[in-house]
Order: C-alpha cells, then structure tokens, then sequence
C-alpha cells in the first residue's frame, strides 16, 4: 500500500488524477487538461497531461511534433473556455525541473497571484530559465531535435536566485511578502484597466467600430467593416491567433469538454 508522504507517490499524483478523472477540464485520445486545483500558482493554472508516458521536456523528440501541436490546441481551448482571460495573459511551457514522474505542460496566467505562491523558489521555476516556454520547445525539437537537460547545479542556483525581480516591471526586491503585494497591485491595475477598457469598447461599438482587441486594432482603415459584419475567416484574418501557426492537426482534434460546473467525468473523443 502506498503511503502519502512517499515522494514517488506524490510524483505520480497528475497520473493518478488524469486516469481518475479527476480536475479533468478536457480530455481526448491524446492527452487531458487538469485543472491544478492543489497547488496552483496563479490565478489560473492548467497542467496539459499526454497519454503517452514521457518523462520530461528531455525525452521529446521530432516524432512528437504533433503531440505537441495537440498539447497547444487543447491549451488555447482551455483558455478560451474555462476563463475570462485572453491568450496573451498566459504563459505557456514546461519546467526544466520537473518534479512530476510524466511530461507535463503548464498554462498559467501571468498574474502569479495564488496563496500557493509563497517562496522566491516557487517564483523561479516560472520566471527563470528553469521554464521553457512552448515555442523555444517546438522550436528546438524541430530544428535540433532534442532539448538539452539542465545540471543539477544551475537547475539548484536558479531555484535559489534571491531578490525576485518583476515579470511586468523592473521592480526587484528579497521580501517576497513584499513582492507578491507588489504581485497584486499589478492585478488590480490591469483588472481596473480592463474594466474601462470593457466599457469603452461597449461604447464604441454603439457607433459601429471594432470590438475585438488585438495589434491591428487602430484607427479605422479605409472600407474598415466591424467584425459583426465579417464573417468567421475574415475575422481570424484580421486577428490572427499567435500560437496558431504551430498547430497543424486543429481540424482533427474534437476534444469533449467539461465547462466549470463541476462535472469531472471522463469525455473521451470516438477517435
Ligand atoms: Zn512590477
């Protein structure tokens, strides 16, 4: 019988979890999304689990390439589905020093504001070179085909990097309380900001200008249409979505979703 405190137990909680079901948002042949509901990090916090057992970033190889491709769809779906937040408030990638015994994908909004997040080390497995984000993953599997491990020594040193520095300023302290306040602040901030942002969009779009946000979104073009009066492919056209370039195999994937009302059955995909 295993017993709880035994680290290689905790090690296989995700595995556990995604064959139980349990915290599962979306589920396909492939892989889950679990909802990190124990330690999360942020305000929100996803973990991407594929079914096939791979150990870590450091046993990808090309032949994953559209696992990985999948991985990134479901993390766009998530995004869109179970939060208010847009795909650019997430960080999306893989520890270099992954304590979990299976690969695991991270989505994380980039807020970092959860009670979890209570030590400088906690910080640093997100913040430092010990994430690697989604891209520089794809990217080097595809062109190198492989991903270097970390030693033992730098993974230590850059868990222990003390002061913190800021992911949205240059604000830099060693008073971690201190800099999760700070940590906060910028949540309030941006919260506020979105609300106004909200309410001015709602305003313009009563005279008929562009609702969707993104970098296209300036002074009206000449012949400008609302979205309202494009129709689907036009409106991606003109607001592309930044991951989408890395995903190939969208249209095969049809992944059954369980919306946030509790329900943490099991929707496997027929395919
Ligand atoms: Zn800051």
């Amino acid at each position: 019988m295993a017993d709880e405190t035994d680290v290689e137990f905790q090690r296989g909680l995700l595995t556990r979890k995604m064959e139980a079901g349990q915290d599962v948002v979306m589920e396909t042949n492939q892989a889950a999304v679990l909802r990190n509901v124990d330690v999360p990090k942020a305000k929100y916090h996803f973990v991407v689990l594929p079914k096939e057992d791979i150990v870590n970033v450091t046993a990808l190889s090309r032949k994953h390439l559209p696992l990985l491709d999948h991985m990134l769809e479901l993390a766009v779906q998530t995004i869109e589905q179970q939060t208010q937040s847009q795909l650019s408030n997430f960080l999306i990638g893989f520890k270099m020093d992954a304590f979990m015994n299976r690969l695991n994908m991270h989505v994380i909004s980039k807020d970092f504001c959860a009670d979890t997040m209570s030590r400088n080390q906690h910080w640093n497995t997100f913040n430092t070179e010990l994430f690697i984000t989604f891209q520089t993953v794809h990217a080097l599997i595809n062109f190198k085909g492989f991903i270097e491990p970390m030693s033992p020594e730098r993974a230590e040193s850059l868990r222990k990097a003390f002061p913190v520095q800021c992911n949205q300023c240059s604000f830099k302290t060693g008073n971690f309380p201190k800099f999760k306040d700070h940590l906060e602040y910028h949540r309030q901030r941006k919260e506020k900001y979105q609300t106004n942002l909200s309410e001015s969009m709602a305003k313009m779009n009563l005279n008929g200008s562009c609702m969707k946000k993104g970098p296209k979104c300036g002074p009206r073009p000449q012949g400008f249409r609302p979205h309202s009066q494009l129709g689907s492919t036009e409106a991606n056209q003109a607001h592309p979505n930044p991951y989408r370039k890395f995903s190939n195999n969208q249209k095969k994937s049809n992944p059954q979703t369980n919306k946030s009302n509790g329900d943490n059955s099991k929707n496997i995909s027929p395919n």
